[in-house]
């Protein structure tokens, strides 16, 4: 395998980008959990309560699919398989490029 360029700034940000959608998707899955947590101790005996909860929860890991899923490489498109839901690789298993985020200098 060829030993690639690092990632321009411009690659750099989509990967950003990416990874900024995955930590809203977190705080939102972590923030409907806390909420059904709470409703289901309070009012767990009401049927709606655990249908409603079930559901978000299944949009939840739905909605985590489709964005593990879009997670794709900037520099040639393949799909990027990382084990941990929210971190990329640390390198492209197509084409090798390394995914680490440089940086940030301000
Ligand atoms: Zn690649």
């Amino acid at each position: 395998m060829r030993r690639q360029e690092p990632l321009t700034p411009k690659e750099l940000e989509q990967l950003r980008r990416r990874e900024g959608q995955m930590a809203w998707f977190h705080a939102a899955a972590v923030g409907t959990l806390l909420i059904g947590a709470v409703g289901t101790s309070r009012y767990g005996d009401l049927p709606w309560v655990r249908h409603a909860l079930v559901a978000a929860v299944a949009a939840l890991v739905l909605a985590g699919g489709v964005l593990q899923l879009r997670q794709r490489c900037p520099r040639c498109g393949a799909r990027l398989a990382s084990r941990v839901l929210v971190l990329p690789p640390e390198q492209c298993g197509a084409c090798g490029v390394a995914l680490t985020r440089a940086p940030v200098e301000d």
